[in-house]
């Protein structure tokens, strides 16, 4: 159900510096770097849009003040995306202040714009963490009518409960399909 006519796009979500080598960084997490990179390249090589959606804080943010202190601050590297992850020129960028990538962002009317101007029809979401910006996204989605697909070698969690308590929640509550990246890939081709 990922076939280029159900238009996809990738989302890759807060796999920054921060996240991975910082601040909040977890060990855990690490492991999803090659398989996100594998779905970036087959979405580069199949003409699918990859969507990096990047905390850009700033110190006042809600979030910040009220709960995980400082990170991924506007402009810092701890904001940047992490090496093996780096956006290439054809890649869109959209920055966002709390969970949810669409909260108060460009995400949505990006989205419609794609596909020239059909818009996408498949939110296909990586990175972290699962029970929280991917749950927040995909809630967000969810509202706005998308399809959504996680891959689940691709996101990650503070803990394999959050992560696997995050999983069955996309699944119950948004209907999201749970896939691994290769099967993901496979239906791109
Ligand atoms: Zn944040």
């Amino acid at each position: 159900m990922t076939s280029l006519e159900d238009k996809p796009v990738v989302i890759v979500i807060d796999m920054l510096n921060d996240f991975i080598t910082g601040k909040i960084q977890v060990e855990r997490t690490k492991y999803i770097i090659p398989n996100i990179r594998r779905l970036i390249n087959a979405a580069h090589e199949n003409g699918v849009p990859v969507i990096y959606s990047n905390d850009a804080h700033y110190p006042q943010d809600v979030e910040v003040v009220n709960k995980w202190g400082n990170h991924a601050i506007k402009g810092t590297e701890g904001a940047k995306v992490i090496p093996e992850l780096k956006p290439s020129e054809k890649d869109y960028i959209v920055e966002k202040r709390t969970y949810s990538g669409f909260y108060e962002t460009g995400l949505d009317p990006l989205l419609r714009s794609l596909y020239k101007g059909d818009g996408a029809r498949t939110i296909i979401l990586s990175g972290l963490h699962t029970h929280m910006c991917v749950r927040h996204t995909a809630a967000d989605a969810f509202f706005r009518g998308y399809s959504i697909i996680v891959a689940k070698d691709g996101v990650e969690a503070f803990t394999q409960k959050d992560h696997e308590e995050g999983l069955k929640y996309l699944e119950n509550v948004y209907n999201a399909k749970i896939m691994t990246v290769d099967d993901i890939i496979k239906e791109f081709r």
